[in-house]
């Protein structure tokens, strides 16, 4: 059916792409990729292990040495060329990422964009990543510091954004001059690999860039156990980053991680009710909920507590969930049925605490893995949805009277990625931004990620930042040199 749909089909590969080439597994076993929103075939990938990760470790290998010997600015045309056909390709890639992971188009095709971001502004920082020169501590002696790139990278991506996830690491790696592996999420392994075949068209050489499909845990334990990757940078949960985490530790590898998030969204009475719904809207409900720095818990002080709860539950009641490929569809199904029953699970311990069902609350009747958009009143810091990430499309709203009280009920979470609040007191704007726990905090705004900004979590959401120029730092390391006899 993709073949159908694309203009270039040549970009619908279902093989792992390892060393410049399209292949199967050598264990010629398959595995399916359906389409969540009617769990219809989309095609194969092959199911790779340890094996084939071997082999794309070991032509990273060769092919970084030269890589890295290259010209800052031959690395960036290179990148930049990606770029180019990436947005050229925008419609075919923000289709094949519909299909497979059930975002509507529109998001779909804002993704992709906000993918090729990343590229172009690491082209743009690798030829800016000068080094130094330390006022010396004897006169006779000068001392330089190098950046240079890691070398091999693995890097594991989740499913909720099967383009940007991989952009925002694959980019920087290659900009400073390093080689990467890819496991991409099994939901969504043909975004990635359409990358792929436009980084060969963009004439990035063989082995800059493999992606391996198949099982998580022998892909995952060679990336982390083999002694050549000198870097693993993972985005996903927080349960699989902390056993990525130990399994790096025997090889003393370099490790970024992006984990999960619990996001608090604060409406304080001196707001702007409708700017805070509208950002409200778009931080808890893009990607059907599905996102890392998505509002989990939206804290609304006691004065305007009935209006905005009036006010979000009517202006979503408009919204429509559907098929992402169908005109005007604001919201696709849930990626499996397992996260389906999460949402379910979270609203039933809230309804059972005394938290009120103002809209939605239900499987959809689309059904399938379709969920009504959801909004829960009365909701108390003590249930399940207040504590987890709840990963769809249901907003809890939780009432409070001080500044004091809500700082110190948003920091009461294990998890530190993203934070929003909406306020008109520029005083309280720098308090408060100062006073949140967490790696990121948006103030009067829900939208907070671009590809210029240092994007990461603090406590169990993570370590190291994507984006910005410290986003290159993570794939470099220092050299100190010391001349001396000067
Ligand atoms: P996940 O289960 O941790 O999976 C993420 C990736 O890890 C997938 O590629 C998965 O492969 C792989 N994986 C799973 N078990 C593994 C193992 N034992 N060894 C090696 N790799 C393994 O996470 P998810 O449920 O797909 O993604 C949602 C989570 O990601 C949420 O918690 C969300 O907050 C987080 N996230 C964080 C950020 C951020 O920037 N902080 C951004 C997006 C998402 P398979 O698909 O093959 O299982």
């Amino acid at each position: 059916m993709l073949n159908t749909q694309l203009a270039n089909t040549e970009l619908f590969q279902q093989a792992a792409f390892i060393d410049g080439a399209f292949v199967q597994a050598a264990s010629c076993k398959n595995i399916e990729v359906r389409n969540p929103a009617n769990d219809e075939l989309i095609g194969f990938v092959p199911n790779c292990d340890a094996h084939e990760t071997r082999q794309a470790i070991d032509s990273a290998q060769q092919a970084q040495k030269h890589w890295a010997k290259r010209a800052a600015i031959e690395r960036a045309n290179i990148l930049l060329n990606w770029y180019d056909l990436i947005m050229s390709a925008q419609e075919d890639l923000a289709c094949l990422l519909t299909a497979e992971q059930g975002k509507p188009l529109p998001e779909a095709r804002g993704e992709i964009a906000y993918g090729a971001s990343f590229i172009r502004w690491f082209a743009e920082e690798c030829r800016r990543a000068s080094g130094q020169i330390i006022p010396t501590f004897q006169n006779d002696k000068r001392l330089l510091v190098m950046r240079q790139p890691i070398g091999v990278v693995g890097a594991i991506t989740p499913w909720n954004f099967p383009n940007a996830m991989i952009t925002r690491k694959v980019a920087p790696a290659l900009a400073a001059g390093c080689a990467v592996v890819l496991k991409p999420a099994a939901q969504t392994p043909y975004s990635a690999l359409a990358l792929a075949v436009l980084a060969q068209q963009a004439g990035l050489p063989a082995g800059l860039f493999s992606v391996v499909t198949g099982d998580a845990a022998p892909i995952g334990n060679e990336l982390t156990s083999n002694p050549i990757v000198r870097k693993l940078t993972f985005t996903g949960s927080t349960a699989v980053g902390a056993k990525l985490y130990a399994a790096c530790a025997p090889t003393i590898k370099k490790v970024s991680l992006e984990l999960g998030g619990n996001a608090p969204f604060i409406v304080f009475d001196d707001a702007d009710i409708d700017a805070a719904v509208e950002g409200g809207l778009i931080a808890k409900f893009r990607n059907n909920g599905q996102t890392c720095v998505c509002a989990n818990r939206i804290y609304v002080q006691a004065g305007i507590y009935d209006a905005f709860l009036q006010k979000l539950t009517a202006r979503l009641a408009k919204e429509k969930t559907g098929n992402g490929f169908e005109a005007g569809v604001a919201f696709g199904p849930l990626i499996d049925q397992a996260a389906l029953e999460k949402v379910e699970e979270h609203i039933a311990d809230a309804v059972a605490k005394g938290a009120k069902v103002e809209l939605g609350g239900k499987r959809h009747q689309l059904g399938g893995t379709f969920f009504e958009p959801t909004v829960l009143s009365n909701s108390l810091d003590t249930m399940l949805i207040a504590r987890e990430e709840t990963f769809g499309p249901v907003a809890p709203i939780f009432r409070f009277e001080s500044e004091e009280e809500v700082i110190k009920r948003a920091n009461d979470s294990e998890y530190g990625l993203a934070s929003y609040f909406y306020s008109k007191d520029l005083a309280r704007c720098f308090r408060v931004s100062e006073a949140l726990d967490y790696g990121m905090v948006g103030v009067n705004s829900g939208i907070i990620s671009t590809e210029v900004a240092p994007f990461g979590g603090v406590k169990l959401s993570g370590i190291g930042r994507e984006g910005a120029s410290t986003g290159l730092e993570e794939f470099e390391e220092l050299k100190y040199v010391c001349m001396g006899g000067i």
